[in-house]
């Protein structure tokens, strides 16, 4: 489908969305990593200039709304920058990189932590992806599937210690890539991406991707996918290490500042994932339990059987414009309602941050119409 919009309204830190609520500002984080402070830091924008509320996206993002007038969203750059979260002003909305969370701590084939920054850094530095548009994103899976079934534009997938086969719109190319060779080939694509793709905003909208493969030789057979992965992990989950990642998810995703600051508090790394929770690293058994304790009760979601974790939504009413109805309100509503499918509730035809894989319900103004594939 070839999109019709010509100017990329993808929201940054700088070139915020003005939302029916005021200015909304998206901070990348590539490979969703962030330190305690960072997410100190965070929080008290929300609180000071936003909505008190932090949106994390499937993208593994984070979205700050209800941001008042010009000098506020002046500020909000600001102390995003202070925190460190802002190192170019050029490429700080095609910093997408989505990589498998737990990655080096726990499963996976290999520990892709340094490829994401290293991709971030290359990015940064090639001029001519600054054009990419601000939805094309790079996915990095470490062998255990739980990121190349959300079909990034350009994304790679570790087969064995030294074999990576590189995707396009989650699906195998054929090319098979050493390890060292990662960055530069995702970087190549999305470089002749950038120049070649006329009104498309990703890869699955081209006719050709052949042209997009100049240079990398196809060796394996293509055509491969992988199922979308749409629970996030949650819970205790032991790291290779003997520490404990604690998996923290948030009901459609919404994390209050109040929450995020005691989340801060345990001064551990922390990595948002694509399903809108957050992984708390690398914590001793002792804190872990004394976090768990002291978190779940806020509203935080460490049941893998809860019900939570099968349903999201957009933005809706009062936020957007666009919707027929308070769609959080709904899908909260919804929550008790067996279902087989993870649902996803939305006010409009755009379906916002739609899961692969998810039914997604469609307001009709009159109550909620299923999406046709
Ligand atoms: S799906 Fe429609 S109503 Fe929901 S956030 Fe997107 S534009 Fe707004």
């Amino acid at each position: 489908m070839t999109r019709t919009r010509d100017h990329d309204a993808c929201p940054g830190a700088l070139t915020v969305h003005r939302a029916a609520d005021g200015a909304l500002a998206r901070i990348r984080l590539p490979g969703g990593v962030l330190t305690a402070d960072q997410l100190g830091a965070l929080a008290r924008v929300a609180a000071e200039f936003g909505s008190g509320t932090m949106e994390l996206t499937s993208r593994a993002n984070v979205q700050i709304r209800g941001i008042g007038g010009d000098e506020a969203a002046s500020a909000v750059a600001d102390a995003i920058a202070a925190a460190g979260l802002l190192p170019s002003a050029t490429h700080e909305r095609v910093r997408n990189i989505v990589a498998s969370p737990l990655s080096g701590r726990a499963g996976g084939v290999a520990d892709i932590r340094d490829w994401v920054h290293r991709l971030d850094a290359a990015i940064q530095a090639g001029p001519a992806l600054a054009q990419l548009p601000g939805r094309f994103w790079f996915g990095i899976d470490d062998g255990r599937g739980d990121v190349s079934g959300l079909a990034a534009d350009v994304g790679v997938h570790v087969l064995d210690d030294d074999t990576v086969a590189l995707l396009l719109a989650g699906r195998d190319t054929g090319v098979r890539l050493q390890p060292a060779d990662v960055v530069a080939a995702m970087t190549s694509v999305a470089a002749r991406f950038a120049a070649i793709r006329g009104k498309a905003w990703r890869i699955a909208e081209l006719t050709d991707t052949g042209p997009l493969l100049t240079g990398l030789a196809r060796t394996a057979d293509a055509g491969s996918t992988w199922p979308p992965v749409t629970h996030p992990p949650v819970g205790w989950i032991p790291q290779a290490d003997g520490r404990v990642a604690l998996g923290a998810a948030m009901p459609l995703g919404l994390l209050p500042a109040r929450v995020a600051e005691y989340l801060a508090a345990i001064e551990a790394p922390m990595v948002i994932t694509p399903w809108r929770s957050v992984l708390v690293c690398d914590l001793a058994e002792g804190v872990a339990d004394a976090a768990l304790r002291v978190l779940a009760p806020m509203g935080l979601v460490f049941d893998e059987t809860s019900p939570w974790l099968g349903i999201s939504a957009c933005t809706g009413s009062p936020g957007c414009e666009h919707s027929m109805a308070d769609v959080r309100a709904d899908a909260a509503r919804a929550v008790t309602t067996p279902a087989a499918a993870h649902r996803h509730f939305v006010g409009c035809e755009r379906a916002c941050g739609s899961p692969r894989g998810a039914q997604v319900l469609i307001a009709t103004g009159d109550g909620y119409r299923l999406r046709t594939p």
